[in-house]
């Protein structure tokens, strides 16, 4: 298969700004298989109704309201910023249309109500949490596939066979746990290390507070992702140390917590707050009764 090499410069966005061909390379195949692209076309906008269209022929779109540079007119999903993929099509309209119900009550797209998450302890007793925690060691279960030969026979055929009944409380018992969080209290901790000997991948370190080079020498455990920022505590009231957690190492099981005599590790069920055009309507009722109320 032969391929056209490209230099391309990307602008500030992280867009293609410009690219030309620099060179040509062949890649030996045995077969090679198709997968469409995909473009944006809009011939049949007019170029002279007040929407304005950048380089690459595709609207200008606010990344906010998602409005174009005609008011009233919006655009999501590949529509808006090239092509993406179905999670943010999905996104592109929420947002639009919470600017729609906005345009249309003559309010400002741009005062939007914030995202947040919000945090509940997951503890419900002394050794009772409201989700399975324990470390769990198990390896990936693998999905199993049909037949590569039966799959280039029929193409509309499911590929994925599914877990065995087994294999799937396996899988789920593997959960990384992601929507609890390690939530730490400095003032409680009493310094006893049994969150640190407990931890199965021994992200924990209490040590003295430092510069970045001097806290990272002293971890337990080497990082792998230098870059992601490390938890460090505020000090800690005998000695005036810092817990330090690597969260690129930390598996969300809990045991930290669980052994904890003081509670000052908690796990914390974690909720992401995303308004949707509900939520701009019921909050616009609310001022609505709100100002009624105070005449
Ligand atoms: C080969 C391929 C594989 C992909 N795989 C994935 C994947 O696995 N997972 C994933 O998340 N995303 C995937 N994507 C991306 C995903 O399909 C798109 O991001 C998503 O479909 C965009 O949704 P949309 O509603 O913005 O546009 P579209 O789904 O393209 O819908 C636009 C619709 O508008 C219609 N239309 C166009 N012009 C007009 C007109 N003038 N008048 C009336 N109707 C018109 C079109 O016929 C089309 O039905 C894939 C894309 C391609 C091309
Ligand atoms: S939750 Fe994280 S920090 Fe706590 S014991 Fe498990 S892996 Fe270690
Ligand atoms: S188990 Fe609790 S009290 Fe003991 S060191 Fe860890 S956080 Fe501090």
């Amino acid at each position: 298969m032969s391929c056209d090499v490209l230099e391309v410069d990307f602008d500030a966005r992280g867009a293609i700004a410009s690219s030309g061909v620099v060179d040509e390379t062949t890649i030996p195949c045995d077969d090679v298989v198709l997968a469409i692209g995909q473009e944006n076309a809009f011939p049949w906008v007019e170029r002279d109704i007040g929407i304005e269209f950048d380089n690459w022929n595709v609207p200008v779109v606010d990344p906010t309201t998602f409005e174009s540079t005609r008011k009233g007119v919006f655009f999501g999903g590949d529509a808006a910023f090239g092509p993406k993929n179905i999670i943010w099509a999905v996104e592109h309209g929420h947002q639009a249309a919470i600017s729609i119900h906005k345009y249309c009550q003559g309010a400002n797209l741009s005062d939007r109500l914030p995202r947040g998450v919000n945090l509940t302890t997951a503890k419900m007793g002394i050794h009772e949490w409201s989700y399975s925690n324990d470390y769990d060691p198990a390896g990936r279960r693998i999905m199993p596939h049909v037949d590569l030969k039966k799959r280039f026979r029929k193409l509309n055929i499911e590929v994925e066979l599914g877990f065995s009944a087994e294999d799937a409380a396996t899988e789920v018992e593997r959960c990384l746990n992601c929507d609890l969080q390690t939530v730490f209290s400095a003032g409680l901790c009493i310094e006893c290390d049994a969150c640190i000997d407990v931890c199965p991948v021994d992200c924990l370190t209490i040590t003295p507070n430092g510069d970045q080079k001097t806290i990272e020498a002293n971890l337990k455990t080497a990082r792998l992702e230098p870059e992601q920022e490390l938890y460090v505590s505020g000090p800690l009231k005998h000695t005036n140390r810092v817990m330090v957690k690597d969260e690129n190492l930390c598996v969300h099981c809990g045991l930290c917590a669980e052994r904890c005599p003081t509670g000052a590790w908690d796990m914390q069920k974690s909720t992401v707050v995303i308004p949707y055009a509900i939520d701009e309507a019921e909050r616009d009722e609310q001022l609505c009764r709100e100002t009624r109320k105070a005449g």
